[in-house]
């Protein structure tokens, strides 16, 4: 069984929902560091109010303070899985010399690939409830701006950048930013491409099959 995995991916391509499947499927701690960061705000730390700075000015935690939340949350695991980290070159260099210093090698980094064009298609149908949080799709779940949640009852309201125009932003950041450390783990040979076209169940499935893989007597019958 792999035990320590990054999911990488662009913009809506389900990592963060997969990254939760495979979290509650093997028990696996789960991480991002947006979700990392929020808890540091929540909680006041000087770690929080640091991220913060950067983070109101519209822009990214620099690759030292992520790595620093990161080990912070690692400190004594030894399995995880994360999603959307390493998100630059520099953040994946000093992961892998943090783990070797801790004794423990990353075991699998899955590249879920998905065209410009199903991202695009995906985020401008793409409605958000803020009562509970859940995501809906204009294009599969039968609902509008200003439909109820069918979870809660919520008016449900689409996200503030999930505009064309951030949307393209975020993916040429995306591409400059993640596509060397997609690189980089290619070269050591732990990188994965899965299509994440198919349905969240059947992309799960692929991802399943693939971490059980050498180990048939773990997989499901
Ligand atoms: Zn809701």
């Amino acid at each position: 069984m792999k035990n320590r995995i990054v999911l990488l991916g662009p913009p809506a391509s389900g990592k963060g929902t997969q990254a939760a499947l495979l979290a509650a499927t093997f028990g696996l701690p789960a991480a991002s560091t947006g979700a990392m960061l929020r808890e540091e705000k929540s909680r006041g730390s000087a770690i929080g109010t640091e991220a913060e700075r950067w983070t109101t000015q519209g822009g990214l935690v620099p690759d030292e303070l992520a790595l620093r939340i990161v080990w912070q949350w690692i400190d004594g695991r030894t399995r995880f899985i994360f999603d959307g980290f390493p998100r630059t070159l520099g953040q994946a260099q000093a992961f892998d010399d943090g783990l070797q210093e801790r004794g423990l090698t990353l075991d699998v980094v899955y590249l879920l690939e998905l065209s410009d064009e199903t991202v695009l298609n995906r985020i401008c149908t793409r409605l958000t409830c803020p009562g509970c949080g859940s995501v809906f799709n204009e294009s599969f779940h039968f609902v509008t701006k200003g439909s109820p949640c069918p979870s809660c009852g919520v008016e449900l309201t689409r996200r503030k950048d999930d505009t064309r125009e951030a949307l393209d932003r975020r993916l040429s950041e995306y591409r400059k930013e993640t596509l060397p450390v997609t690189e980089h783990y290619e070269a050591r040979g732990l990188l994965r491409r899965i299509d994440a076209s198919p349905a969240r169940a059947v992309l799960f499935q692929a991802l399943y099959d693939d971490l059980c893989a050498n180990n048939p007597e773990e997989a499901l019958s």
